[in-house]
C-alpha cells in the first residue's frame, strides 16, 4: 500500500506510543500462548483505533473527517504488509467464518498467492488484484474488526483521488490520509513488532496474501510460531521495504531489552547482539521498562 504520510520511528510525537506499545507486548508475551499473543494485539488494536479516531479531533476540532465506508474498496487492491501476529489473527477469524464463507475466502487466499507470488511488485500494481478478503459481492473485509494495522491506517479524506489512483494503477499514490491518523497505527504496529522481536520471535513483517496462504495450510500455525517454527517465508518482491524495517525493529528489540528508547533518539546505533543479558542489564531493563510504563500513563 502506498500512501501520503510516513512513519518515522524516531519521530518524538509517536515514540513513546510506539515504546509503551513494545514494552507491553514483550511483557506479555512472557506467557508464550494463543490467548495471550491475541489478547495483546485486541488490546493494541483497540488503544490504536480509539487514539487515531480522537486525536486528530484534539488537536484541530475543525478537521476534516475521513470519508472511508463498507463497499469502498479502492485502497484494497494492493500490496499488504502486515507482522507475524496481525496475520496469525486473521487467519484464525478466517477459520471460524461459516463453512460455505470460510471455503471461498481460503480459496481467494490459495489462488490469490498462486497468481501475486508469481509476480513483481509492478506487474501486482498492474494487474490491481483485489486482497482475497474483500468480499466480491458487498466490498465488505471478511476480516475487517483484526485486520491489519496498515488498513486501519489508510483512511482517506476524499475518495476521489482513491479512485483516479485506481484507475491509474498509481504505485505511489499520493492521498489526503490524515497524518495523526495515519502514524498512530503505524506507531502501534512497530511497538507490538519491536517487543515480539525482543522475545526472540518473528515478527514480520510479512506480505499479507502469502501470509494468510502459509498460516492457512498448517494445522496450528499459532502454536508453531509460538514455538519459533518457521511459520512465514519472505515475499521476494516485497524484499526491499521489509529487510530495512527488520533492520530497524533489531534496533528497537534492543532498546526494549536494555531499557533504552533514549540510545536511538540520541541517534546511537544499537549494535550489541539482541540476546541479553546479564542479571544487571534485565534489572536495568526492568526499572526502565516500569519508569516508561508510568510515563505513559502519566500521559
Ligand atoms: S481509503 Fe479511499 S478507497 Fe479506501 S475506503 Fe477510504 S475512501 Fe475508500
Ligand atoms: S485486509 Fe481487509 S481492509 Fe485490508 S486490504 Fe484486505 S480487504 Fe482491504
Amino acid at each position: 500500500m502506498s500512501d501520503g504520510p510516513d512513519f518515522d520511528v524516531r519521530d518524538p510525537t509517536y515514540r513513546p506510543l510506539l515504546g509503551a506499545q513494545a514494552v507491553t507486548t514483550f511483557e506479555r508475551l512472557e506467557e508464550r500462548t494463543a490467548s495471550a499473543l491475541f489478547e495483546m494485539l485486541e488490546d493494541a488494536r483497540g488503544g490504536s483505533d480509539e487514539m487515531a479516531d480522537a486525536l486528530p479531533g484534539i488537536v484541530d476540532p475543525k478537521r476534516r473527517l475521513p470519508v472511508c465506508q463498507k463497499g469502498c474498496s479502492y485502497c484494497c487492491h494492493a500490496t499488504v504488509l502486515a507482522s507475524a501476529p496481525e496475520i496469525l489473527a486473521i487467519a484464525a477469524q478466517v477459520r471460524t467464518l461459516p463453512a460455505a464463507r470460510r471455503e471461498d475466502v481460503e480459496l481467494r487466499i490459495h489462488e490469490g498467492y498462486a497468481r501475486s507470488s508469481a509476480r513483481t511488485e509492478s506487474e501486482r500494481t498492474a494487474a490491481a488484484d483485489p486482497c482475497p478478503l474483500l468480499d466480491p459481492d458487498d466490498g465488505s473485509c471478511a476480516a475487517h474488526e483484526v485486520r491489519p494495522f496498515a488498513c486501519r491506517a489508510y483512511h482517506s479524506l476524499d475518495v476521489a483521488p482513491c479512485k483516479r489512483a485506481f484507475e491509474a494503477r498509481s504505485p505511489n499514490p499520493v492521498l489526503p490520509i490524515d497524518v495523526i491518523a495515519f502514524r498512530v497505527p503505524h506507531a502501534t504496529s512497530f511497538g507490538v513488532m519491536a517487543g515480539v522481536r525482543a522475545r526472540g520471535l518473528a515478527p514480520g513483517p510479512f506480505e499479507l496474501v502469502r501470509g494468510l496462504h502459509e498460516a492457512l495450510s498448517g494445522a496450528d500455525p499459532t502454536a508453531a510460531w509460538l514455538a519459533n517454527e518457521p511459520v512465514f517465508t519472505d515475499d521476494p518482491a516485497s524484499r526491499d521495504v521489509v529487510l530495512p524495517t527488520r533492520s530497524t525493529l533489531d534496533t528497537l528489540a534492543h532498546d526494549v531489552l536494555h531499557g533504552g528508547f533514549a540510545e536511538l533518539d540520541a541517534g546511537a546505533a544499537s549494535d550489541a547482539p539482541l540476546a541479553p543479558t546479564t542479571a544487571d542489564d534485565r534489572r536495568r531493563a526492568r526499572n526502565q521498562r516500569k519508569k516508561q510504563k508510568k510515563q505513559a500513563r502519566g500521559r
